[in-house]
């Protein structure tokens, strides 16, 4: 199964989708309101109630996650569970019922590994659960699918086939994994042997299914190796219990890999779990912003501008002096040519923008004298500001066309000095004339006696009259 990615975004994952839409949304489309935990999220396109596709697409692959099943295994509930196992193996008196006993109580707790594993819990099961509730059938369950399987193997080796008896052997072995995790979700005999419901766990997983089974493979020969190769230094009645504690521990191992196997593939199992984690949900005033600027992204993607433009309005109706807003507002106006309506959201952007992201605002001035050769702010800190910005891009006679005049234009404004040596730098840095710059210091020297500023003009003076002296 391939994993299905956000329509508008094809870096993410796809976690809703809209089927009379056809279009499968990330989280990057569709956040979600944290003061409203309870609302459906809608199609931003028809306003239909959204299809949750779960954690499948966002899911980590299993065999990237190989560490985390052993680690999971060290936890309290499944270290319990294997020192049980090898108390058992040295107490325990050798009689069958009390192996039984043992057995389903074990074969129980793996099976609830297999379903909290299927569920993304981080947190193992206790102990305890494994005495308490039902499930205790289970290990019968098993065991019956193991007879037959033994049966099964037992009737191929009648026919004296070398051939038969290995695709026999290796049939049983691929379903197995298959048929346990049905038996641990389903609970039932039935589905544990029904090829048609094990066919559906391969199926889901298709060739992934294969890595599934040899790491398996090898976890469940884990343990005899180990045993195996301490076998020669320990006497028995250490080795025995160790032994147990093995099997206990690589069993929870690979009943944890199943389960997660089972949680990434959920969606072609039919299942529609979420992460343990949680998805990132907004505060109202951020969620609305947020949505807001989704849905005005997939109507221009979908062609529908005049959409965008009325879902970014009355955002901005909401809170009017958001700069993620009014940049998207700007841009699309901008880009869609609306001469009029751009020019007067930037009497309200612009200040907006210079205040916070000068360089931003030297854009969006850029844009509006193409659509306007004369357009000047109606603000003088404004004015300094985008210059400034301006003068950095090199943008030297679009950003003295700000600062000329200012005196006039503005002449309550308190830091015409300061723009005005801004002006003088620009003039003789930008564009190479020393004159026009002498002249504006030579004004800020006349007409403010007092600047603090003074030091900078005369510094700058002095650089001047050695660059004319030089020419
Ligand atoms: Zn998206
Ligand atoms: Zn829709």
């Amino acid at each position: 199964m391939d994993k299905t990615l956000c329509h508008y975004h094809p870096a993410q994952p796809a976690t809703w989708r809209c089927t009379p839409c056809q279009r499968p949304y990330g989280d990057c489309c569709v956040p979600l309101n944290a003061d409203a935990p309870d609302a459906h999220p809608q199609c931003p396109l028809c306003n239909g109630a959204l299809e949750f596709l779960g954690a499948a697409n966002t899911a980590q692959p299993f065999w990237e996650r190989i560490p985390t099943f052993f680690a999971y295994a060290l936890q309290p509930g499944p270290l319990a569970i294997s020192a049980l196992l090898a108390l058992a193996s040295l107490f325990l008196p050798p009689s069958l019922l009390f192996w039984f006993i043992l057995f389903s109580v074990a074969t129980k707790y793996f099976y609830s590994v297999i379903e909290a594993s299927s569920q993304a819990e981080p947190q193992a099961p206790s102990l305890l659960s494994a005495f308490t509730g039902d499930g205790f059938a289970l290990f019968f369950k098993q065991l019956v699918v193991f007879v037959l399987a033994f049966a099964a193997l037992w009737l191929a080796a009648d026919f004296n086939s070398e051939a038969l008896h290995w695709a026999v052997t290796l049939g049983l072995l691929l379903a197995l994994p298959a048929s346990i995790i049905r038996l641990a979700l389903d609970k039932t005999l039935g589905a544990a042997l029904s090829p048609e419901e094990i066919g559906q766990v391969i199926k889901a997983m298709g060739w992934r299914y294969l890595i599934l089974c040899a790491f398996l493979f090898i976890l469940w020969q884990a343990p005899g190796w180990v045993t195996y190769m301490l076998s020669s230094g320990l006497p028995r009645v250490v080795l025995m219990p160790v032994a147990a504690f093995l099997f206990g521990y690589f069993a929870v191992v690979m009943c944890a890999m199943m389960g997660y196997a089972v949680f990434q593939y959920q969606a072609a199992l039919g299942y529609v779990v979420d992460d343990a984690e949680g998805r990132a949900a907004y505060p109202e005033a951020d969620y609305l912003r947020r949505r807001a600027l989704a849905e005005a992204e997939i109507h221009v993607k979908e062609g529908h501008s005049g959409q965008a433009l009325e879902t970014l309005k009355s955002a901005l109706n909401r809170s009017p002096d958001d700069l993620k807003l009014n940049e998207r507002f700007h841009q699309l106006l901008f880009g869609l040519n609306e001469r009029q309506r751009c020019l007067h959201h930037l009497h309200h952007y612009l200040p907006l923008v210079a205040a916070s992201n000068p360089a931003l605002a030297a854009t969006a001035l850029l844009n509006a004298r193409q659509l306007q050769a004369d357009f000047l702010p109606d603000d003088a800190l404004v004015c300094e500001r985008i210059a400034a910005a301006l003068l950095d891009r090199h943008k030297t006679r679009e950003a003295l066309s700000l600062l000329r005049n200012l005196h006039q234009r503005f002449p309550d404004y308190p830091q015409v000095p300061r723009a005005y040596l801004l002006a003088a730098r620009g003039f003789a840095e930008g564009l190479g004339q020393v004159p026009p710059a002498r002249q504006l210091l030579a004004f800020i020297r006349a007409r403010y006696p007092h600047s603090p500023l003074l030091g900078e003009v005369e510094a700058l003076e002095a650089t001047l009259a050695r660059l004319a002296a030089q020419s």
